[in-house]
């Protein structure tokens, strides 16, 4: 029987926010971009000088990570053919072009994170799928629907300004390009910023240094999967317990000479269970159609009202959600365990939280290291993590747990990194401090779109993001994202998110191209009555303001502010949202946009 002391845990809750609270906020990161501009080039792919391009094409689309990809291919088999691609690495890829860290892998099943399987007729080797293959089916995408012609890598663009009298977009670019697009596409940058901790000192450490997202296989050994040699004779220090570190530290575990974790926040570790897929298995369930069928089935099963008869995916994901819907929800505890009076979704939240503390006593043999690894949080509060290798790395005699009392590290000198006054002297330093989330889209894409009569998108956005459908913004006249907020950002399955608003990208740029209307915008009235609908759910912005340890959820702490991540179409699924989208392109009456 699970016999919590509820208020007791409580006040361990109030306790460790207070400690991670700080009046800094958001601001305690810098980005690696802006600071560190050393850090933040790419050492994947050697950059070819090129002559700037000067011409026309129909559509561009900035950025070539899931959501270029996948407006790319719509684009195509819309029969919209002379589609750019500009994107600032050196392949594409997005996310899985930059983050290639020893251990890197997708949490979200494979057979509904990789977009376009049925159309690429490719079946994923695992359930969980490796950082190598996403980005092998990102470059698959590419060539199957020939992306790479006319794609501009290693370029960044720095303007996009609306030609009213040309009725055409002009991008301008890092690399001297100027060239003009009928219509533009591009998402928003969530986590694809790189930020370091701004602990002092950062810039005075000798050793070598680098972040998750550009490892540096060069110093580390083994760019193709094997050990990573060179670190046998090193002490590394790696910054940060998310979702990344719990990946890497395993692989480094055995790696280094020693290794050091330091710890502000503990993940909640739940477990993986990856394996490979079996193809006499998926040939039986790879029928037409398979794919959307899987997707839809994961999308209600995350987030319907009542559990689903059938849960294809059946993995931690889809447990976790039933276990809070069937919890009672916000209602009392239909636990037979819980005490009168508590709800539904904080007895189950302690219940999951408590088996997580135990698989923590379980597997790690130091008691003392065991107590520091445990999250003592709601379960929302960060993004949960799955790995079945990392809890054990720590059972390895030369891996070392800093854990700084919920404050980071106090300085970083030229040796090393200094906790409560100890400096631990490293040869090299591993940021896995993640990404920028919840500033403004502005600032994270690079540029500012400058609309009809000079409109800036800063400016439109002064006071939060306001779109229709999370695609189409007034006064931005052919301009299309593919992006979550302001439509479903709740939802786990990111890349599912990104197909439906392809997929309605593509299906207005092809009718536009085929009637041969020559702009497309959205009226300022269409999209004041589908923002009448979008906000943060009061009771989740609550919870996550004051109920919730600081974190990039809550602005580290600081409230949800203008461009939360939460900013969502408020229906009650998430399929609620893609029929809106997909009975608003069937009708094929585009409602909401005028056509000049
Ligand atoms: P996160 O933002 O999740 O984690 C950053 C880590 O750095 C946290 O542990 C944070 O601690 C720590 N940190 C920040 N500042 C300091 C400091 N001053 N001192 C010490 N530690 C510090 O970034 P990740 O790269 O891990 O993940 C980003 C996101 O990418 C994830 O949330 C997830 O959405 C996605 N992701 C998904 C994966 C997948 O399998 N689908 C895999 C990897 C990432 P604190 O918690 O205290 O802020």
């Amino acid at each position: 029987m699970f016999q919590p002391d509820i208020p007791k845990i409580l006040e361990i809750h109030a306790a460790e926010r207070a400690k991670r609270k700080r009046p800094d906020g958001t601001a305690q990161y810098v980005l690696l971009s802006e600071e560190h501009t050393h850090l933040a080039a790419d050492p994947f792919t050697e950059r070819i000088e090129r002559e700037p391009v000067r011409d026309h094409v129909t559509v561009a689309v900035i950025g070539a990570g899931f959501a270029g990809l996948i407006t790319g291919a719509r684009l195509k088999e819309a029969g919209v053919t002379d589609v750019r691609i500009v994107e600032s690495g050196g392949d594409v890829g997005g996310t899985w072009y930059w983050n290639r860290y020893p251990g890197v892998r997708c949490d979200v099943a494979s057979l509904i994170y990789l977009p376009l399987l049925e159309e690429t007729g490719y079946m994923p080797t695992e359930w969980y799928s490796s950082g190598e293959e996403i980005f092998e089916h990102c470059r698959r995408i590419a060539k199957h629907y020939d992306l790479y012609d006319k794609g501009l890598f290693h370029t960044r663009v720095t303007d996009l300004e609306w030609d009213e009298t040309a009725r055409r977009w002009t991008v301008r670019t890092d690399r001297g390009d100027e060239f003009t697009a009928q219509f533009v596409s591009y998402g928003l940058g969530h986590l694809s910023v790189p930020k370091l901790p701004g602990v002092p000192g950062v810039e005075t450490f000798a050793g070598h240094m680098f972040h998750t997202s550009r490892w540096d296989y060069a110093y580390t050994g083994d760019p193709d999967g094997g050990p990573l040699d060179n670190l046998r004779d090193k002490r590394v220090a790696i910054i940060g317990t998310g979702a990344t570190a719990v990946q890497a530290v395993p692989e480094l575990a055995t790696a280094c000479q020693e290794l050091f974790v330091f710890q502000r926040t503990p993940s909640a570790v739940e477990v993986r269970n990856n394996r490979p897929i079996d193809p006499e298995w998926f040939a039986r369930i790879a029928t037409p159609g398979w794919q959307r069928r899987w997707l839809e089935n994961y999308a209600d099963n995350m987030t319907a009202a009542v559990s689903p008869r059938e849960d294809l995916v059946d993995d931690s994901w889809t447990t976790l959600a039933r276990l809070m819907r069937d919890s009672g929800g916000e209602g009392p505890s239909t636990d037979p365990d819980a005490p009168e009076g508590v709800s539904g979704e904080l007895f189950a939240d302690l219940r999951k939280m408590d088996e997580l503390h135990a698989r923590i006593d379980a597997t790690v043999r130091d008691p003392r290291t065991a107590e520091l690894l445990k999250p003592w949080y709601h379960l929302p509060c960060k993004r949960i993590t799955f790995h079945d290798e990392f809890l054990d790395a720590f059972n390895v005699p030369t891996v070392h747990l800093v854990d700084t009392d919920g404050k980071g590290p106090e300085r970083i000198t030229e040796r090393g990194v200094v906790v409560a006054g100890v400096e631990y002297e490293v040869d090299c330093v591993i940021f896995a401090s993640g990404f920028e989330v919840n500033t403004a889209p502005t600032r994270r894409v690079g540029f500012d779109a400058v609309g009809r009569d000079g409109a800036r998108l800063s400016e439109y956005w002064a006071d939060g993001m306001r779109t229709m459908h999370s695609i189409h913004v007034h006064g931005f006249p052919n301009a299309f994202l593919v992006q979550p907020a302001t439509g479903a950002m709740r939802f786990s399955n990111v890349s599912h998110i990104l197909m439906e608003s392809a997929q309605t990208v593509a299906t207005v740029i092809a009718h536009a191209v085929s009637e041969g209307i020559g702009v497309v915008e959205v009226t300022r009235q269409a999209e004041d009555d589908w923002m009448q609908n979008v906000g943060v759910d009061e009771g989740w912005a609550s919870f996550l303001t004051s109920d919730c340890t600081p974190g990039y959820v809550n602005n580290e702490g600081g409230g949800l502010g203008a461009f939360s991540l939460f900013q969502d179409y408020l229906s009650p699924d998430v399929m609620t949202f893609f029929r809106i989208l997909q009975e608003w392109r069937d009708a094929r009456e585009f409602t909401g946009l005028e056509f000049r």
